[in-house]
């Protein structure tokens, strides 16, 4: 651990933060050359110090002329402006804008085959962000920032897309910052998993619960732990990844390159193969196997309950070490709402401490597609309040 004395350089940087916040908050807007000025520090200190600022949230830079030429005009950014939520998925991209008090004003979506390309991914949000707050006439400086969410883990240290993203070709991406540059916006990256759950917590079956687990199960498998009202990243950014707890130790090799994984038996491909053979006309994906199911085709009403059952036996496993008060079953699969959640239930009562079982609700997700751009919103509402909360942001 580093321990900051006055003469570090953490120290140094935080008081030099402190001179250009003071500088910009006392004139209300200033050029980079004069906030060297005004400070004494050097044009580069000064430039590197902005781009700290001005992603993190605190400063914002919009273009301006001095003396007849361009220059950028620095102010602090609005504690009052609007949040951008974006959720990258494997075949769609989606963007919210929403207003401080959670309203929200705009929405996109297009159909992309994100998958193929990180580039064209990040060039086709960039163009979906742009077009939606032009076609809204926002002026891109009212918004705070942009929360995205990934189909993947990130990783905590890095801030880089880990193994095992459901995009394998963005493996080692960094969303965050490409992004960054793109959109001249402060950008906050999060699984889908995690996003989705803030979404479900803030406007969706979430409200008013401080610990719940969030179940996302659909082509993979994974889960969002919220403690205390937080979401729980774990130490390396990997917490909630149940679709990689073993299950069967001699079952099928999963993606990830252990065995019988939970997402080996109710992944989307391995539901979908427990079909008979001509059966893939009336399921040839999850949402069709979801709508046999409800219309009361018996084959895959029983694919749907032994997933239940077998979902059941992992959340048992967590409600016992992390006694939540809800459950609550996003995915593709949480369509079938009773026929998966009956299951769930009944495991959950058989394999969890009574107590525990009796405390949890499990209850279906509400936001359907919409849930992870949702909470990318809430994403950057939550992040740029508990960087102002330590302090971080408004010192000085
Ligand atoms: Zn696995």
């Amino acid at each position: 651990m580093t321990v900051d004395t006055p003469g570090s350089q953490s120290a140094l940087r935080e008081a030099n933060q402190r001179r250009v916040i003071h500088a910009v908050r006392s004139a209300g807007a200033l050029t980079q050359a004069e906030i060297a000025r005004t400070t004494g520090l050097s044009t580069a200190t000064v430039s590197n110090i902005v781009r700290e600022l001005r992603s993190g949230g605190t400063l914002m830079v919009t273009p301006t002329s001095s003396g007849g030429r361009r220059a950028q005009s620095v102010s602090l950014a609005r504690a009052t402006g609007l949040l951008l939520g974006v959720d990258i998925s494997a075949t769609r991209l989606r963007a919210v804008l929403c207003d401080h008090e959670h309203e929200v004003l705009a929405e996109e979506s297009i159909d992309y085959d994100v998958a193929q390309s990180v580039e064209r991914g990040l060039r086709r949000t960039e163009w979906l962000v742009s077009t939606l707050l032009r076609q809204n006439r926002i002026d891109r400086n009212s918004v705070r920032g942009v929360g995205v969410s990934v189909p993947g883990p990130i990783d905590a240290d890095s801030g880089l897309i880990a193994h095992p993203s459901a995009l394998p070709a963005w493996l080692g991406a960094e969303v965050a910052e490409e992004l960054c540059d793109r959109l001249g916006l402060p950008v906050f990256v999060d699984n889908d998993a995690n996003a989705a759950a803030l979404g479900e917590l803030v406007w969706g079956a979430g409200r008013g619960c401080s610990d719940l687990v969030y179940l996302k199960l659909s082509t993979a498998v994974t889960a969002a732990l919220v403690l205390r009202g937080e979401i729980y990243n774990g130490a390396g950014g990997l917490a909630g990844e149940i679709g990689h707890i073993t299950v069967d130790e001699h079952g099928r090799i999963c993606r990830c390159g252990n065995r019988g994984c939970l997402e080996t038996l109710v992944g989307a491909a391995s539901l979908l193969d427990l079909l008979p053979p001509g059966r893939t006309t009336v399921a040839p994906n999850l949402r069709t196997l979801v709508a046999a199911a409800v219309r009361g085709d018996l084959g895959c009403r029983r694919v749907i309950a032994d997933a239940g059952r077998a979902v059941g036996a992992v959340t048992a496993m967590l409600c016992n070490v992390l006694n939540p008060n809800r459950v609550v079953v996003g995915g593709e699969l949480a369509g079938a709402h009773d026929l998966l959640l009956n299951p769930i239930r009944d495991t959950l009562a058989r394999q969890t401490l009574a107590r525990s079982a009796a405390a949890v609700d499990v209850i279906s997700a509400q936001l359907g597609e919409r849930a992870a751009a949702l909470g990318a919103v809430a994403l950057v509402e939550r992040t740029l309040a508990h960087a102002a909360e330590a302090g971080a942001v408004w010192r000085g």
